[in-house]
């Protein structure tokens, strides 16, 4: 984990002031980096049967999209909105300023999937919440909840479903 935490690039005032933004890119840059949180994530599911990993525009998409492929799942993304061509479902939720909508395809899950959700960070836990409410809607056997970081001092887990599995392979 020591390696992954320092290849994570604190940005200050980003992207406003008072704000330290964790930069993954300076991790999904790195080769080793990468493979290891393909493997480290995959490591968290192997035997859990997942069917489909979706993931959340736009930075989940790079760790979603290696978690599917190393578990042998689908990848189905989570968008905001009129980005997905075909008929989609949306869900709002509050943001700091205002509200916010993200969207899926109606037909991207089926009561058949298990499913992983991720993102590669919590915050608030907002937007994880209102996908997850998305994927529910959908009535998948099982969903799990997933980050590479999780930013503790936030308490974003309070807003998820008390009933999920939520893990994140570092914690700040
Ligand atoms: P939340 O809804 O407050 O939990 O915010 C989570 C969303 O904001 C995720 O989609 C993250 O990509 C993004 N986010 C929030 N803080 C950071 C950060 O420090 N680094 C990278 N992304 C962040």
């Amino acid at each position: 984990m020591e390696y992954l935490k320092q290849r994570i690039r604190d940005v200050y005032d980003f992207p406003k002031k008072g704000i330290v933004f964790k930069d993954l890119t300076t991790l999904f840059k790195d080769p080793r980096g990468l493979h290891i949180i393909g493997w480290d994530l995959s490591q968290l599911y192997r035997d859990k049967g997942v069917t489909k990993v979706v993931g959340i525009e736009s930075r989940g998409f790079i760790g979603g999209s290696i978690l599917a492929f190393e578990l042998g799942a689908g990848f189905v993304p989570v968008r905001k909105p009129g980005k997905l061509p075909a008929d989609t479902i949306q869900a709002s939720y509050d943001k700091e300023y205002g509200k916010d909508v993200i969207e899926i395809h109606r037909d991207a899950i089926t009561p058949d999937d298990i499913v992983v959700l991720h993102d590669d960070v919590l915050a608030t836990g907002g937007t994880m919440a209102a996908a997850y409410e998305l994927v529910k809607s959908m009535n998948p056997k099982k969903i799990y909840i997933n980050f590479i970081i999780e930013l503790s001092a936030l308490n974003g887990r309070a807003v998820l479903p008390a009933d999920a599995e939520v893990t994140s392979l570092i914690t700040y």
